[in-house]
């Protein structure tokens, strides 16, 4: 099957979050399989984006509320990411160096869709299907069914996916000549709340919607943002497909990021030698059970509530604990003014840095994952494939990959993000610590298990399969 992913981030091209990671992944997944799939995503000042060999595939002027943009299609020469790659150029929009976080977000990946799409368009052969992902380009399907510019698109199948329903990309109906022309009648597609909803229009115009978990799902029926009511109307066609983590970047035994490589067989002396040398750089003592926590400091991820969770831990554990992590500045603040009080106990790195990750799962014994709301999650299926053991909230993706130690599984499971609950699961993870030929034996466990993006890739096909039956 041609299958096109159209998204706002692909590692390792441009990568925020976990949205990168899947994009980045689940293509080359699916040609391994016997397809063909490509991904279009905008063209920003990154690293990987200025050093690339590029071919210009298209170019188009957009024309948007009377003022043009010049834009262009650039095929990327990279055999390595195992799929074709195309960034979308658009002057003056999408060539800057963040991915988000601009004024005129919404203008820019406004832009980006009907570019895409034009490019589509002018494609002697059209893709089997039209594999959107998030609010960033939401607007996909119904421009693909509902505007006259994009008409010959219209029999090609849509599926979006959600991986994070927290952020939804609204803007005020003022800002509709930003789209192609539609019959006023269906302008109750795009809107939600009174305000254009690019996530919630995804929901109704694409043919399929699927979240990257099956709990993830379910909660979103209950709560999602204002679109609860909607899943649950749409629920025919919404399905759950477990993430899975990209196998070949995420392997111990050829991680070029660690200081030791390791497998199953010579865990323990590989996990001690990344322990030893990221305690080395962090100040802190390697004989001690070592908790580390990675991810945004917002409050899904139950960030707001670290400083805390550190200082009880701290107080009443030996333990270590080390925290990578950028987001809120409050938090970013009160995690760096904690690296005083508990010096050779405690260290933070407040930053985005790859290599620091990957030494992290591996050097670590715990990873603390007390998030309120998780869609998937991979930093969980990461600390597994490494051997360091999750402790979780039972919510979304966390609650159906992570099973607690006292359900024969292989991690440590909450009901709440309190304080309270961490601080006891930490305890709870001290105490199995002790028992160390028990944990090594549990490290091996975690190790074997399989959440590699065969099956998941597999599934996705299934579903294509299904829409053009
Ligand atoms: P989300 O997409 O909600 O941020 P995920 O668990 O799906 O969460 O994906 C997070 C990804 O980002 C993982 O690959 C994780 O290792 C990585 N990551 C998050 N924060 C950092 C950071 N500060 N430095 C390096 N990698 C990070």
């Amino acid at each position: 099957m041609h299958i096109l992913h159209i998204s706002a981030e692909c590692y390792p091209i441009a990568k925020v979050g976990g949205l990168a990671d899947v994009v980045g992944a689940l293509p080359k997944y699916q040609n391994r399989i016997g397809n063909a799939a490509a991904v279009m995503m905008p063209y920003y000042k990154t690293a990987y984006v200025q050093k690339a060999t590029t071919t210009v595939d298209f170019c188009h002027t957009l024309v948007m509320h009377k003022k043009t943009y010049l834009s262009e299609v650039l095929k990327v020469q990279d055999t390595s990411l195992g799929y074709s790659l195309y960034l979308v150029r658009i002057q003056g929009l999408t060539d800057r160096k963040e991915v988000y976080g601009y004024e005129d977000d919404a203008m820019r990946f406004m832009a980006f869709q009907r570019v895409a799409l034009q490019w589509v368009l002018q494609q002697k052969e059209f893709p089997d299907v039209v594999h959107c992902h998030d609010h960033h380009t939401g607007l996909v399907p119904f421009m693909m069914s509902r505007c006259e510019d994009f008409d010959l698109l219209k029999m090609i199948p849509t599926v979006l996916s959600i991986h994070n329903a927290q952020y939804q990309g609204q803007f005020s109906h003022e800002l509709g000549w930003m789209l192609p022309r539609f019959r006023e009648s269906d302008l109750g597609l795009l809107d939600w709340s009174g305000m254009i909803n690019p996530l919630a229009a995804a929901i109704k115009c694409a043919w399929r919607v699927n979240t990257v978990s099956p709990s993830y799902m379910e909660e979103l029926k209950q709560k999602a943002n204002g679109l609860e009511w909607l899943l649950n109307h749409e629920k025919n066609k919404c399905v759950g497909i477990l993430n899975g983590i990209d196998a070949e970047t995420w392997d111990p035994n050829s991680d070029s990021y660690l200081i030791k490589k390791y497998s199953i067989r010579n865990r323990v002396s590989g996990r001690k030698a990344n322990k030893e040398a990221l305690c080395k750089e962090f100040e802190l003592d390697a004989s001690k059970p070592l908790f580390g926590f990675i991810g945004r400091l917002v409050w899904e991820k139950g960030a707001d509530i670290l400083p805390e969770i550190i200082d009880n831990a701290l107080q009443q554990y030996d333990i270590n604990i080390i925290l990578l992590g950028s987001g809120s500045k409050e938090v970013e603040g009160q995690l760096e003014a904690l690296k005083s009080k508990y010096k050779g106990s405690y260290n933070a790195y407040i930053g985005y840095e790859e290599r620091m990750s990957h030494q992290v799962y591996a050097g670590a014994d715990f990873l603390l994952m007390p998030s309120r709301v998780e869609p998937c999650g991979l930093n969980q299926m990461y600390s597994l494939r490494y051997g360091c053991m999750p402790i979780v909230r039972s919510t979304g993706g966390l609650k159906d990959t992570v099973i607690d130690l006292g359900e024969d599984g292989f991690g440590i499971c909450h009901n709440e993000t309190t304080v309270e609950d961490v601080v006891y699961s930490i305890g709870r993870a001290v105490t199995h610590f002790k028992d160390q030929k028990g944990f090594k034996e549990i490290q091996k466990t975690m190790m074997q298990l399989d959440h590699s993006w065969e099956n998941s890739a597999k599934m996705y096909v299934s579903l294509y399969k299904q829409l053009k039956s």
